[in-house]
Formats: structure tokens, C-alpha cells, sequence
């Protein structure tokens, strides 16, 4: 290994490319473990739940080296790692999971009990998920390595579709919950609040699940443009204040059958103004009587920036009531992101799903990391992937 650089956050609207320690195997509290490999990262993606904290929206503290999105070829294993060999290329789901606690044996993954002393759930680069050294960096370590990692069949065809397969860390499993949790079928019609990666993700989730019709909701006219181009119906929320009505007009009735809120507690009002309960209270309006909404878009406990003192902690103006008298079915929550990865890595190596073209994906140098972050926070209609090592080349 030679020296290792991540993405560095350094405080509110402030991320920086440095030297940062080499992967051990240990876990954040100093125990060494033996269950882990290292990684040299092939892909990282920046995701919008990084742009919460960069924003300072977050308890983040300075110093932390961010990035969950990671895609890698194992360089080094520990002891225990019986089903994976040097140079496998392989993907990391964003949720750390030790495969072994009560919710992990359940299958959610997303909130596992063991790998972080203050909550449920753990993550890499992540505020609060367990202090897991994130890899918007050269190299980084994967704690229970057999659990977690998914390997990828073949590496030349892995690193043929890599652009594509980079989304399976996070917001194609992502979107992809939101969609089943919106119960997401043949024929469905389906409406998706906000047209980023994971709007497009839950998009492109909900076409290969068989919706009749997808729309997209946003007011960044660049973001809808794109949606558009890739075949699903752009709601301009800016054009109007009734949503439902802009609804009728695309399928003839103000409602839809699921609906799935891509947005997250840094939600915009029509007036402009941050109103952190809008997307979920618009869900209920137009979802109809015993549909479902999936809620893959970020809500947190703590928010420092937020709008009044209750959604400083989370607390949100819901008109709930609307919902219960409507019988809709709500599921919140991150993805557990090994229950899809591996059948939606078969429809990207299958030509299924085009999930870069999708979101629009665009390939940058480690370097060029702090200028994504900004070109994103600005409403870009881009992912962006870094490539620490330019193994992709300007294939962007
Ligand atoms: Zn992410
Ligand atoms: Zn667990």
C-alpha cells in the first residue's frame, strides 16, 4: 500500500483532499479484528446524505474522513476471511453489519445492533453510525468482510459495467426500497419526490418493477430536464402549488397508487422556504387510500440547522391524521442494502438496468473531490464518482 488520501470534512461547507492513516484492521473503538480486509477503492461515490453533513446540517465533527459509497479490490485480509481472495472486486454496502446480531440475522442490516455503541444502524464516513473511516480515499477497511461484501462474478466484466455497478453501495438499493416499500407493481403508477440520484434510483427501481407510470417531482429545472430525457414524467413543482392537480393531469385522477419521498428532512416548500414536513404531508395527499409510501429520503433525530425548535430534534409537523384516515402504509428507514444488491448487480450485468446513464454519472479524479461536492450541492443534475486511483480513465 503506498500512502493513503481521503476527503476530509473540516466544518460547514468545508471538505478538503489529505493524507490520512493507512486501513488497519481495527475496529474505531482501537480492537484489532481479523474479520476484515483492505481495500484499494475503485469507486467512491459522493451521495446526497454526505451533502447533509458538508452543509453542516449534522453533529459531523471535523476531521472525519467521509464516503460510504464504495466499490474495491481486495489487497489484504485478515485471518478469518474464508470466502474472499486478493484481487476480487467487490461491493460495500453502506451499512456496517456484523451478520450475526438479532436484526442482522432478520435480514435489516440497516440497523444492526453491535457496530455502533450509540444507536442502531452503522455506516462508513458517517456521523453517529459507529466511527467507521469512510473511503473517499485511496484505501479502507471493511470490518466482517464475508457478511458483507458482495463479489462481483467476473472482474473484466465487473470493471467493464463499473460505472453502473458503483451504485449498488447505496442509492440503487436505495431506491430500489423505496420503491417495494411503495409496493411498487405491474401497472402501478408511482410519484417520486425529488429528482437527485435517489429520485432517479427509486425511478429506475420502479420500472423494472413494472409501474405504468413514473413521475418525478422537483423544482431544479436541470434535474427534471434530465428525468425527462430518460423516459419519466418531470413534475415542475415550481409551476404550481396543487400537486395533485399536476398529477390529474398525467394520469387523470389526483393520485397515485405508491409514492416515495426522495427528498429527506431538508425539504423545500412551494414558497421557497425549508419546510421539513412538506414532502411527507404532499405523499398523503396524493397517495391513494390504501397505497403506500416508501421513505427512503434522510430524517435525523438531530438537526441543528433546522427551521424551529421541534425539527431541531427531529420533530415534524405531520398531518398524520390524513394518513391513518387514508390506511396508508408508511416504511422508513435505510435500505438493507445486501437484500438487493446482488439481484440488481445481475440486471446491470444482464443489460436491465442502466442506472449510470440514469442518474447521470460523471467520473472525477480523488482530487477534484472538494469541486464535486460543490457542483452537487449547487443542483447539478450529476452523480458523481470518484476514481482515487484512475482506473476508469476519462471513461466519464
Ligand atoms: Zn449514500
Ligand atoms: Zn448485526
Amino acid at each position: 500500500m503506498s500512502e493513503n488520501y481521503g476527503v476530509v470534512y473540516l466544518g460547514a461547507g468545508k471538505v478538503e483532499v489529505q493524507k490520512i492513516a493507512d486501513p488497519k484492521f481495527q475496529t474505531p473503538a482501537g480492537a484489532s479484528i481479523e474479520h476484515g480486509v483492505i481495500l484499494r477503492v475503485v469507486t467512491t461515490n459522493i451521495c446526497g446524505s454526505d451533502q447533509h453533513m458538508v452543509r453542516g446540517r449534522t453533529t459531523a465533527p471535523a476531521g472525519l474522513v467521509l464516503g460510504h459509497e464504495i466499490t474495491g479490490e481486495v489487497i489484504e485480509k485478515g485471518k478469518d476471511v474464508e470466502l474472499l481472495e486478493i484481487g476480487d472486486i467487490v461491493s460495500v454496502p453502506f451499512n456496517v453489519a456484523c451478520g450475526r446480531c438479532r436484526t442482522c440475522k432478520e435480514g435489516h442490516t440497516g440497523v444492526c445492533l453491535t457496530v455502533n455503541p450509540a444507536r442502531a444502524g452503522g455506516a462508513y464516513g458517517y456521523v453517529d453510525m459507529g466511527g467507521w473511516i469512510g473511503g473517499q480515499a485511496r484505501y479502507v477497511m471493511i470490518p466482517y468482510a464475508d457478511f458483507n461484501l458482495l463479489k462481483f462474478p467476473d472482474r473484466d466484466r465487473a470493471l467493464a459495467k463499473i460505472r453502473d455497478l458503483t451504485m449498488l453501495s447505496d442509492i440503487l438499493p436505495t431506491g430500489f426500497h423505496g420503491a417495494v416499500n411503495a409496493k411498487v407493481g405491474v401497472g402501478s403508477t408511482v410519484y417520486i419526490a425529488g429528482a437527485g440520484p435517489v429520485g432517479l434510483a427509486a425511478a429506475a427501481s420502479a420500472r423494472i418493477l413494472g409501474a405504468a407510470v413514473v413521475m418525478i417531482g422537483d423544482f431544479n429545472a436541470d434535474r427534471l430536464a434530465h428525468a425527462s430525457r430518460m423516459g419519466f414524467e418531470a413534475v415542475d413543482l415550481g409551476k404550481h402549488d396543487r400537486l395533485g392537480e399536476q398529477i390529474e393531469q398525467i394520469v387523470g385522477v389526483p393520485e397515485v397508487d405508491s409514492a416515495i419521498d426522495a427528498v429527506g428532512f431538508e425539504a423545500r416548500g412551494h414558497a421557497g422556504g425549508e419546510e421539513p414536513a412538506v414532502v411527507l404531508n404532499q405523499m398523503m395527499e396524493i397517495t391513494r387510500a390504501a397505497g403506500s409510501i416508501g421513505i427512503p429520503g434522510l430524517y435525523v433525530t438531530e438537526d441543528p440547522g433546522a427551521v424551529d425548535s421541534a425539527a431541531k430534534h427531529g420533530s415534524l409537523g405531520l398531518r398524520f391524521g390524513l394518513g391513518w384516515a387514508k390506511a396508508h402504509s408508511f416504511h422508513t428507514g435505510q435500505t438493507p442494502v445486501i437484500r438487493y444488491n446482488r439481484m440488481l448487480m445481475q440486471a446491470i450485468l444482464y443489460d436491465r438496468l442502466n442506472i449510470a446513464e440514469i442518474v447521470n454519472a460523471k467520473v472525477i479524479p480523488l482530487e477534484d473531490a472538494p469541486s464535486g461536492y460543490q457542483a452537487f450541492d449547487s443542483g447539478v443534475a450529476n452523480k458523481f464518482v470518484i476514481d482515487p486511483h484512475g482506473m476508469l480513465g476519462k471513461a466519464a
